[in-house]
């Protein structure tokens, strides 16, 4: 038997994977009382969609391609709702500096030549700086201090500060470059600069694409050019029809059965749950590492430590929902770089993505990394409501009353790939292995923190269960 931990997106994918290929007796443990962890969508009751956690995904890449080919086993292609990159919400970028909004320059190469604020400079003298500034050879850095080296302050500040915050809530200055930098930090540390090694990687070869498609959603996405998708009725859509394939599967479901300890016997384990005791032959865990972290402290205080130092941060979600069109942008939202020293990371313009009518949906998300200083004394739901109303007035200008509202705080959920996070897995990876324990770790405490990233960690987790089964 197999035990899964945890009923987020990443534990229900493992169910999913392993019951399409071994199809061995398997229990799901979830602590709450509901499948789909942090995605969860709710109505409004003039039946508008509120995404409290994630809301659309990205179909690139290898990770992209796997959520689509699960998207199609679910028989969810007719839900899909793509956006295609020559909507404005693709196009339309926005940052708050200084007490403005302003657009990120376009991707077109005309717009490297010309000064758009809040940039002092073109941005093509960012790629002059590239080819002067000296390698600094280094194992990890963070992705802040690389962007300023190589391409400038105002890159690294106005471009990257507020992807950080959009894509991990999480501060620039402390997050490994290896994050969302990797090959364009290989390129620098391998051949000088960034435009220096990217150069010699496509002459090389090295970055043709050779990844087959055989997902048609994919090769439509492709065709199409979508830049994200949702689900009709929202993102929770995919957990709710994975709970009940896997149910009608024959998995064994356990809500409101938080794991409490996981033990070890040679080449078995078993897991307790309250005072119930379960035995496998293997524990697939989806858990958070910090949750994660107190269930094998009694057995292995060292592995339980590097899980438990992997950090996380909080964030408030604040949905609104405004009678009339009332935002003057049309974008996708707009991110605070974290210099503005605002308690908002950013606001999302729900009905600009997805029209809704004569309405307007926005979602203000706040805290992250900065949450203890901005909630820490006060995070009642007042106090965050007022908080979100306050710069929807004095941002956008909207000053009516929200017609609807609700307000999440989500404890601890997104980790944080500080500098030194690769590093930190290797050795969790060989503890496990040179402790031949039957556990593997999948979720958002890995190996990337986005919705593609934890489906595929449960794919390649299954795929390797079954390598070993067969060797
Ligand atoms: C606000 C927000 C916005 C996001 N936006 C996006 C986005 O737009 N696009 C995108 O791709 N990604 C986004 N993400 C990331 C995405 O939501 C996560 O990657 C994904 O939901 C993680 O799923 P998971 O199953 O790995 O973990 P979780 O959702 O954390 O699931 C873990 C489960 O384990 C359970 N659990 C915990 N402890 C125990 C225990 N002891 N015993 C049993 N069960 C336990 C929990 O109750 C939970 O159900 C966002 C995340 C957040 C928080």
């Amino acid at each position: 038997m197999y035990v899964v931990l945890g009923g987020g997106i990443s534990g229900l994918s493992v169910v999913h994977y392993l019951q399409k290929s071994i199809s061995k007796h398997v229990k799901l443990i979830e602590a709450s009382s509901r499948l789909g962890g942090w995605i969860r969508s709710t109505r409004t009751p003039s039946g508008l969609v509120f995404e409290h956690g994630p809301r659309t995904v990205r179909p690139k890449g290898v990770a992209g391609e796997n959520t689509l080919a699960l998207i199609e086993d679910l028989c969810l292609v007719s839900k899909v709702v793509p956006i295609p990159y020559s909507h404005p919400t693709a196009q339309n970028r926005l940052i708050y500096v200084n007490n403005a909004l302003h657009a990120l320059p376009s991707n077109s190469i005309c717009s490297l030549f010309f000064t758009q604020p809040p940039f002092t400079k073109p941005l093509v003298s960012a790629l002059f700086q590239d080819l002067k500034a000296p390698r600094n050879l280094v194992k990890d850095e963070s992705i802040y201090d690389f962007v300023e080296r190589r391409l400038g302050k105002e890159i690294a500040e106005y471009a990257v500060s507020p992807l950080v915050s959009g894509v991990c809530a999480g501060d620039a200055k402390e997050i490994s470059v290896k994050f969302l930098m990797k090959s364009l930090f290989e390129a620098e540390q391998a051949h000088g600069s960034i435009i220096k090694g990217t150069l010699m990687n496509i002459l090389g070869g090295k970055l043709r694409n050779t990844f087959q498609s055989k997902c048609e959603l994919f090769e439509r996405a492709e065709k199409e050019k979508w830049s994200v998708w949702s689900l009709d009725g929202g993102l929770e859509l995919l957990p709710e029809t994975l709970g009940i394939s896997i149910k009608k599967h024959k998995a064994d479901v356990l809500l409101n059965s938080p794991c409490e300890e996981i033990i070890f016997q040679t080449g078995k384990a078993a897991v307790r749950v309250r005072k119930e005791i379960f035995e496998c032959d293997h524990i697939i865990s989806s858990l958070p590492a910090k949750q994660l972290a107190p269930l094998v402290a009694k057995q292995h205080p060292e592995l339980s430590e590097e899980l438990f130092s992997i950090p996380t941060v909080t964030v408030a979600v604040v949905n609104l929902h405004y009678k009339g069109s009332l935002l003057k942008n049309n974008a996708f939202g707009f991110l605070v770089p974290s210099s503005q020293n605002l308690p908002i990371l950013g606001i999302v313009f729900d009905t600009c993505c997805f029209p809704k009518g004569d309405n307007t949906v926005l979602t203000v998300i706040m805290g992250g990394r900065w949450f203890e200083r901005f909630f820490g004394e006060d995070s009642t739901p007042g106090r965050l409501l007022s908080t979100a109303v306050q710069y929807v007035h004095s941002i956008l200008h909207i000053s009516a009353t929200p017609e609807d509202h609700q307000v999440s705080v989500l404890n601890n959920c997104i980790p944080q790939y500080v500098i030194g996070h690769y590093e930190r897995i290797e050795r969790i990876k060989a503890y496990v292995n040179n402790h031949n324990l039957p556990l593997s770790l999948v979720g958002a405490s890995y190996n990337g923190v986005g919705v593609n990233d934890v489906i595929l960690s449960a794919r390649t987790a299954v795929d390797n269960l079954i390598k070993n089964i067969q060797t």
